[in-house]
């Protein structure tokens, strides 16, 4: 069966949203505006899985609602709402605890680093909330998932989840018409330059909302000093730059500035060496702070003026999730009858 194509995508109001949740997320919800229908989704059910304080939970999730907009998000031609207000989100996530298998939840890689050492004291939400993701997509029947690489293997899980929903309930999902597969395969997007955006104090380490050092990333709503400062000051090695990507290989700070300023200018790596190639890092490390500020400089600037204005930034939140949950409200009524629940 042909499913309708439609992108899905969500990031979490957890704080502190930087360059890589702009470059490997951000920028791709906003080019796919052109070619798909598309859902974002401010993920706060996702963000309590560790602890939020009540009232950062709240400016947070403005907060990215106005990022997505001042990123170039159209709430109006599309969808932009907070994942709490359309409950369809977490009920389809129940049944999808009953489908996955705890051997699949087990192997997840995220939950091993956000759980640390002390497993024991890791919330359910956070070792569920792959199943819960396969939700947030599957809700909408959403075909198409633009993510940072990190995310690959929750994708994964979710294309195991439907299919596993598919095979189990296969006799049901037929008679109920809805011929040999009621769930698609999403599809992860996961392309570009910057799928994964280092920490600029190491180069090993994902850019990430909760690094202790302000200095590992580039906030979204960091002015020009802030940002200037932060590149001057990104690590590298004393070599020179060199002119084919094949010499980033075991140069990772190198590798990741590369792939910023790539991903910024919206050129392949390559093209970045051609120009850069064989000259000291100080001279690219004056080109890239001009780009980032040029570019990240003006959405700061507006997502600090829409945050400002809560009623508009609710009223899009209201009035997407009434649109999302219209469209979650299906699925979830024939994800019952599949089931065997009886409805009203
Ligand atoms: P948290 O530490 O709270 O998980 P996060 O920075 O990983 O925060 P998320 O809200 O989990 O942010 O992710 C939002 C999107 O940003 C996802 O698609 C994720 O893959 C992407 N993303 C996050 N960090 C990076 C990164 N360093 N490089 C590229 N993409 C990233
Ligand atoms: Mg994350």
């Amino acid at each position: 069966m042909a499913f309708k194509q439609l992108v899905f995508s969500g990031v979490q109001p957890t704080g502190n949203l930087h360059l890589g949740n702009y470059l490997g997320a951000i920028v791709k919800f906003v080019d796919l505006q052109r070619s798909h229908d598309c859902i974002y989704c401010v993920v706060d059910l996702h963000a309590i899985t560790v602890w939020q304080d009540p009232v950062e939970l709240k400016r947070n999730i403005r907060e990215v609602t106005a990022a997505f907009i001042a990123c170039g998000i159209d709430p109006k031609a599309h969808i932009v709402f907070n994942q709490s207000q359309v409950a369809e989100h977490a009920e389809l996530a129940w049944v999808f605890n009953c489908v996955a298998r705890l051997g699949w939840l087990n192997r997840m890689t995220q939950f091993k680093e956000k759980a640390g050492k002390d497993r024991e004291n890791a919330s359910v939400g956070l070792y569920a909330y792959p199943s819960l993701m396969a939700a947030d997509i599957l809700v909408y029947r959403a075909t198409h998932v633009p993510v940072g690489e990190d995310q690959k293997q929750h994708l994964e899980l979710s294309r195991d989840i439907a299919q596993k929903f598919n095979n189990d309930f296969g006799d049901s999902i037929r008679s109920h018409g809805f011929g040999d597969a009621f769930f698609p395969q999403p599809e992860p997007l996961i392309q570009g330059p910057a799928t994964r955006v280092m920490s600029l104090r190491d180069g090993t380490k994902k850019m990430s909302k909760s690094d202790a050092s302000d200095y590992s990333r580039i906030n979204l709503t960091d002015d020009a000093e802030a940002i200037a400062q932060k590149i001057r000051k990104a690590k590298t090695d004393p070599e020179a730059l060199p002119s084919e990507e094949k010499g980033l290989g075991s140069r990772p700070e190198a590798d990741n500035l590369v792939g910023i300023d790539a991903a910024l200018k919206a050129t392949p790596k390559a093209a970045v060496l051609q120009e850069f190639g064989g000259g000291q890092f100080s001279t690219f490390k004056s080109a890239l702070v001009e780009l980032a500020v040029s570019k990240l400089g003006p959405i700061g600037a507006e997502m600090k003026r829409l945050v400002q204005d809560t009623a508009f930034i609710d009223s899009v939140l209201a009035d997407g999730s009434a649109r999302a949950q219209a469209l979650a409200a299906e699925t979830m009524k024939s994800v019952k009858d599949i089931v065997g629940f009886v409805r009203r």
